[in-house]
């Protein structure tokens, strides 16, 4: 059987380090605050935020939160976004996506300054990135990293493959395994023979939004799988974009889900406040 990668325990520890961590700031009379933004009501969003807020309780950082109404305008919410850049007391600054159709996400994005860009979604964040050089890193393939260095798996030197290249997902994720000096291919829907490029992953990173549509016939023997997707199945049963009952007994390694990838995004969200309080 594969070694089961425990998303939920390696969360659980990077959020006692962080607890550890944020009580000692506090000695030192360093408070970290993340203000949180959500316009309009959509329950998913809610769920999220309200997972988020209840991180930061855990972790020791403020939260502030700003439940916007749904009519909210772009330059109102760019004025709050404004307004909390401004303000010393608040290190990160979160805007909940998606928001409505009215707003454009890119020049919200765009507003938030980049010293305070938890999410690490700003083009400077993003560009820093792929330079090499230092800024805050998207929450997911983050905590994807993480969860591979903290089970032992080595990223050096490896095949790694990347399916799916979003601008939160997949292209971080493929910079990111640059980084760690992996040997990177990035596939997407238009590549062609995705079972031939897929089979030459030693590590294996699905994020293609497709439920079980990754099965052994694109897989390596031996090969590492982290799979990103989140579904609800007709059972209201969650699933993931790996078919994980076909692909289990030929990998050396898998993450479950639930209890994979999930988790890891809150806490390296967690990880980016405290880094963002330090540096400010
Ligand atoms: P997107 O829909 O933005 O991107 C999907 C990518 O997959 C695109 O690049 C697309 O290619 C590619 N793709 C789609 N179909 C195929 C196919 N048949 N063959 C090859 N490539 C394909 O999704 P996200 O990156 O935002 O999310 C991916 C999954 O991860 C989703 O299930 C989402 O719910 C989940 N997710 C989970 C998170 C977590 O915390 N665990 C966080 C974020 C996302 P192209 O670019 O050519 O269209």
């Amino acid at each position: 059987m594969p070694q089961i990668i425990d998303g939920k325990e390696i969360s659980t520890a990077i959020k006692e380090e962080l607890k550890i961590e944020v009580g000692k700031l506090k000695e030192e009379n360093i408070y970290i605050c993340l203000a949180v933004i959500q316009v309009g009501n959509d329950p998913a969003s809610s769920v999220y935020v309200g997972n988020k807020k209840k991180a930061c309780a855990y972790i020791g950082i403020d939260s502030l939160s700003f439940e916007l109404p749904e009519e909210t305008t772009q330059e109102e919410l760019l004025k709050l976004i404004r307004d909390l850049n401004e303000k010393k007391e608040v290190n990160g600054i979160l805007v909940q996506l998606p928001l409505p159709k009215h707003i454009d996400e890119d020049e919200v994005i765009r507003a938030i300054d980049p010293k305070k860009d938890v999410d690490g979604f700003h083009p400077q964040s993003v560009g820093a990135l792929c330079i090499g050089q230092h800024g805050f890193v998207s929450c997911t393939p983050a905590g994807i990293i993480q969860l591979l260095k903290r089970s032992g798996i080595e990223i050096a030197g490896k095949e790694c493959v990347v399916i799916g290249r979003s601008n939160i997902v997949g292209k971080p994720m493929a910079l990111l395994l640059l980084r760690e000096n992996g040997t990177v291919t990035v596939a997407h829907s238009r590549t062609k023979d995705l079972k031939e490029v897929s089979k030459r992953a030693d590590i294996l990173v699905v994020a293609v939004g497709r439920p079980k549509m990754i099965t052994k016939e694109y897989l390596k023997e031996g090969a590492v799988v982290i799979d990103v997707g989140i579904h609800r199945n007709e059972n209201n049963k969650l699933c993931g974009d790996v078919d994980y009952d076909d692909v289990a007994p030929v990998c050396s390694a898998i993450t479950p889900v639930p209890g994979g990838v999930g988790p890891m995004t809150i806490a390296m969200l967690m990880h980016n406040c405290v880094e963002a309080g330090k540096a400010q």
